[in-house]
């Protein structure tokens, strides 16, 4: 019987390439969004994985989004919190509101996930948590205080629960992408692509969201059954840890 897989903010960028190669690796895939409803239609419609919209910022909308999922799939065995969002600014020109809806999301998030899904996959004795964090979760980043920390912050949330669920078969492990070529990083004006980003990036290009999605695939798989509370930096050489 094949596995079910739930990755949040799996409707487009380098989500969308993760459930699409989730359901190529055979598993029943879930993808939740936030509300662009245009780009989750356009989702469904092309790859035929259901989407389901909840905000991951609200832990109740998480219980009932969850329990939604698997009364249609069934129980969930692997979970993708991939879900996440900048607020940039200079940290002194930085808002509370700024501050607050990243930390949100980015970091309250996988608790506001992971907490509900966390018994059933203990007590089944399998599980699979992978946590997209990023580059500048590691180094830091200017103009990104609130990003950064939500990230790092994802990284400690990791460590700590690939601990809890070591014993259980529940794996926890985190992918830190570097630059990776979404829409978001295809829009900045090419000149500061090819003059300031990718001279940075020692493999010469932007990383393909598939690369990502095929660190996840791995992970998922019963091959990874002795990786936990790992991290890997796919990022092209830009940053070693
Ligand atoms: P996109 O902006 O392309 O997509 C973000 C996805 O997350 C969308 O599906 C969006 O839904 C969803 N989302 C945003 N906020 C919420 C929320 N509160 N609740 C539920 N879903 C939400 O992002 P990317 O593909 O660029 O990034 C994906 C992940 O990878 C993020 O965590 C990001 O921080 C990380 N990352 C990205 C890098 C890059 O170069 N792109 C580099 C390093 C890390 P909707 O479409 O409805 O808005």
């Amino acid at each position: 019987m094949s596995r079910v897989a739930l990755v949040t903010g799996g409707s487009r960028g380098i989500g969308a390439a993760i459930s699409v190669a989730l359901k190529a690796a055979g598993y029943k895939v879930a993808a939740n969004y936030a509300g662009n409803e245009e780009k989750a239609q356009a989702f469904r419609e092309d790859s035929g994985i259901p989407v389901y919209k909840w905000d991951v910022s609200n832990y109740q909308a998480c219980a009932e989004g969850i329990a939604k999922v698997e009364a249609d799939l069934g129980p969930i065995d692997v979970l993708v919190n991939n879900a996440g969002i900048t607020r940039d600014a200079m940290f002194h020109k930085m808002t509370p509101e700024q501050w607050g809806e990243v930390i949100s999301t980015n970091l309250t998030g996988l608790f506001n996930m992971t907490h509900p899904l966390w018994p059933g996959m203990r007590d089944r004795g399998f599980g699979r948590v992978i946590n997209i964090s990023s580059i500048n979760g590691q180094k830091g980043q200017m103009g990104q205080v609130n990003y950064s920390a939500a990230k790092a912050g994802d990284l400690g949330f990791t460590k700590a629960l690939a601990q809890e669920g070591a014993a259980k078969g529940v794996t926890v492990n985190a992918i830190c992408p570097g630059y990776i070529g979404t829409e978001m990083v295809r829009a900045v004006p090419e000149k500061v692509l090819n003059e300031r980003i990718i001279p940075q990036i020692p493999v010469g290009r932007l990383g393909e969201p598939e690369e990502v999605a095929r660190c996840v695939v791995f992970l998922a798989s019963d091959d990874a059954g002795f990786i936990t509370g790992s991290t890997i930096s796919a990022n092209g050489g830009q940053f070693f840890v």
